[in-house]
């Protein structure tokens, strides 16, 4: 059928030819008509028309319009004879310039034997085509391509007509190394039609994908398909390529060995001339390297390299989803801090790689303590911590805690030695206790301190008094700084009396704070603050200077009278005491005064303490054992440190009562301190009872309510004056 019609076409085509041809002979002027007939007999060897100043017209006007240069040169000697005005226009010389120069002007390539012997070709009737370099006027070059063809019309001419390929050569090199590109590139490429039908591949994609060329051509690319994604990414990878003509993005395919490897693919239309995709080039690199590198710096990001546990920062991570989730669901979440008891020694005496062993050891029964699901993270040293997802009862972590503590609690065999530690654990749930990671972190770390506290190997629930603790603490350390600064401070002074005389011989100098908004606070309340910020030191630094002052003063109303200044363990830790040498620069006697020290401080015997001690000693300072009964005392001790007194205290005084235990231990302790040379003073008197069995007992001062209760510096002063003995001794 389309063959009848193309031809039916064509035969059409040609009858109208004809009749046109014919309709011109007809109806031209005679030179018209004598040209066309010219035309149809002409043979190749030329053609004849108008007279010869015409004809010159004519060609002149031809050769001038060429696009091309064209050259008449006089074979012998290369010497232009013709040129046109494309030749002038290329190289940039007027006509008459030309006219005076020779080929090898031109073409500086060209050797004139060269030329010779290319001639003797011409005159045989071939035409020489080749290539060679142009020079123009001002000094550049550029590529042609010349025909040459030898004429004889009276003489010899040579006729040259040049082209210059710039444009041509260019586009060849473009396309070279373009080719070379594809060939080399580090990148795999693969070009498809429309049909997806790969019609070419360079070859990278052959070491990368395992297929030679010949094995792929003429195939899809699904034979690298990985089976890895889902046929909707694909749809999708189609959608974006139809609409935008590129895509790029990660992919897994296959190799010829079966291997999956993820490759970085760029896929590009390429466009008809109508504007319609009709080749795809696809680029990919073979990115596997650079996955495990991802993946080796991601494991270095979120997992702690000892225990293989996920790390602080993944920890971060997992508790916020799980946080996340537990909102959704509407389920509960456990967070466990955990702290190894007493990891420091095992580290200290078997080195840290069996430090590191036992860590390992417990992440592993840690983690077999609980759920897959649970998260078990290592914090740092020996910190670990536990989020129990999606509770529904609370009640689990109650068994899980124990359980926890019963298997670290167990013996590490550590290579050859066995370790024992233990674990305290802090709990704290959401959303009851917290509802952000910041808040549920702190508490479980406060729980877990507690526990650490109460003794080890426990485990404590976060409770809001322990978060009132906390903040009242920050609070006081905040504002006492301050205090401290701005005389907020006031000491008390609390007097001792002779139990035998009743006359007021010593007296206690107590620190108060005398707070602007919530008025007086005592100083069990504040001291054990200073201790915990380093606040202590300044602190007992400025009592110090109030009560030497007074002790002073005091000395000079009554003989022999000692002021007694409490001083913190704290105190005795830092460098720069002053104490000894502040008394002889305000030029006090030391025998004014007494330092009230704590069993603590001997038992724990820092270093340096013995020799601050000593230096009080030496200024004639007292030492006085405060609070004594209530912790471990040595009777060693009290000898090392040179003890001139121990204070009972008031936990004995206040249920003494005849007979009673607290009375009798009253009695021991009042026998063996007077048998050691120690004198004793008890604390806390409130009733004549306890005053009359006390000084029984041998007692030496009292201390208490009963006599007076802390008071300003002046009304002690002021009691001194007037009451030379107010307290009256009975039995
Ligand atoms: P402490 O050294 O054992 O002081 C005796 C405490 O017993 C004082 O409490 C005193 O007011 C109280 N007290 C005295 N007589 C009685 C009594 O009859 N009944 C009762 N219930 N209590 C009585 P305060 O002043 O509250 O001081 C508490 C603790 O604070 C002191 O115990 C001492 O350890 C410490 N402290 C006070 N001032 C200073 C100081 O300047 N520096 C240091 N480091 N600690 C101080
Ligand atoms: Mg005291
Ligand atoms: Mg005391």
């Amino acid at each position: 059928m389309a063959a009848a019609a193309l031809l039916q076409i064509v035969t059409m085509a040609l009858g109208a030819l004809v009749l046109l041809l014919l309709l011109l002979y007809l109806l031209a002027p005679a030179r018209v008509g004598r040209f066309i007939a010219r035309i149809l007999r002409s043979d190749n060897r030329s053609l004849h028309w108008g007279d010869s100043a015409q004809q010159l017209q004519i060609f002149r006007a031809l050769i001038d319009n060429a696009v091309d240069m064209i050259e008449v040169m006089d074979p012998a000697t290369g010497r232009l004879l013709d040129v046109n005005a494309a030749a002038c226009r290329e190289h940039g010389y007027t006509r008459e310039e030309l006219l005076g120069m020779t080929v090898f002007d031109l073409d500086h390539s060209l050797r004139r034997e060269d030329f010779a012997t290319n001639l003797q070709h011409l005159r045989d009737g071939e035409t020489f085509i080749g290539q060679s370099r142009h020079r123009r006027k001002d000094g550049s070059e550029f590529p042609i391509e010349v025909s040459l063809k030898y004429v004889t019309l009276g003489r010899d001419y040579l006729v040259a007509v040049v082209r210059d390929i710039s444009e041509r050569k260019e586009s060849d090199e473009a396309l070279r190394l373009a080719a070379l590109v594809y060939q080399n590139s580090h990148e795999g490429m693969m070009i498809t039609d429309n049909d997806s039908r790969i019609i070419d591949v360079n070859r990278r994609f052959s070491e990368v994908t395992g297929y030679a060329r010949a094995e792929v051509i003429g195939k899809t690319p699904a034979v690298l398909h990985s089976g890895r994604q889902a046929p909707e990414f694909y749809k999708a990878m189609w959608d974006t390529l139809k609409t935008q003509g590129h895509w790029e993005g990660e992919i897994w395919n296959r190799r010829k060995s079966g291997e999956v490897y993820p490759e970085w693919l760029a896929i590009n239309g390429v466009p008809d001339r109508k504007g319609r995709m009709y080749r795809w080039v696809a680029q990919f690199s073979d990115i596997s390297d650079k996955k495990q590198a991802e993946e080796q710096i991601w494991i270095k990001a979120n997992i702690d390299n000892v225990t293989g546990l996920p790390n602080r920062s993944m920890f971060a991570d997992r508790l916020k989803q799980e946080l996340a989730r537990a909102r959704r669901n509407g389920s509960m979440l456990a967070l466990v801090f955990l702290d190894l008891d007493r990891f420091k020694e095992v580290n200290d005496t078997l080195g840290h790689d069996m430090g590191d062993l036992l860590l390992r050891q417990a992440g592993l029964r840690l983690r077999e303590s609980v759920r897959v699901t649970d998260t078990v993270a290592r914090l740092g040293g020996d910190e670990f911590i536990i989020i129990l997802n999606e509770l529904h009862d609370t009640s689990v972590v109650a068994t899980i805690a124990p359980k926890i503590i019963e298997r670290l609690s167990a013996p590490f065999e550590l290579s050859g030695h066995t370790a024992f530690v233990g674990a305290s654990l802090g709990i704290t749930i959401f959303p009851t206790d917290g509802l952000t990671p910041e808040v549920l972190l702190k508490n479980a770390d406060q729980a877990m301190y507690m526990a650490k506290k109460e003794g080890r190997s426990r485990f404590s629930y976060f409770t809001p008094a322990m978060q009132q603790q906390v903040d009242r603490k920050a609070r006081i350390q905040r504002e006492l700084r301050d205090a401290i600064d701005s005389d907020q401070l006031l000491v008390l002074y609390q007097p001792v009396v002779d139990l035998r005389t009743g006359q007021i011989v010593k007296a206690e100098a107590l620190v108060r704070w005398q707070h602007p908004e919530q008025g007086l606070i005592s100083p069990s309340l504040f001291i054990p603050v200073a201790e915990e910020y380093g606040l202590v030191v300044q602190l007992g630094n400025r009592v110090f200077r109030d009560a030497a002052g007074v002790a002073r003063q005091l000395q000079s109303l009554r003989e022999n009278f000692k002021i007694s200044i409490n001083r913190s363990p704290v105190h005795f830790d830092s460098k720069g005491d002053t104490w000894a040498a502040d008394l002889e620069t305000a030029g006090i006697d030391g025998s004014a005064v007494i330092i009230e020290i704590t069993e603590g401080l001997l038992l724990a015997a820092r270093t340096g303490v013995q020799t601050r001690l000593q230096a009080l000693l030496d200024a004639g300072v007292q030492v006085a054992l405060d609070d004594f009964g209530t912790g471990y005392s040595s009777l060693a001790c009290l000898k090392k440190f040179s003890i001139s007194y121990i204070k009972i205290d008031q936990s004995f005084v206040q249920n003494l009562a005849p007979g009673n235990q607290d009375h009798s231990i009253c009695q021991a302790m009042i026998t063996m301190a007077h048998n050691l040379g120690i004198r004793v003073i008890a604390e806390g008197i409130e009733t004549e009872a306890q005053r009359a069995l006390l000084a029984q007992a041998g007692c030496d001062f009292g201390q208490g309510f009963l006599f007076a209760r802390p008071m300003p510096a002046a009304a002690l002063e002021a009691l001194l004056r007037e009451a030379p003995q107010p307290f009256t001794v009975e039995g």
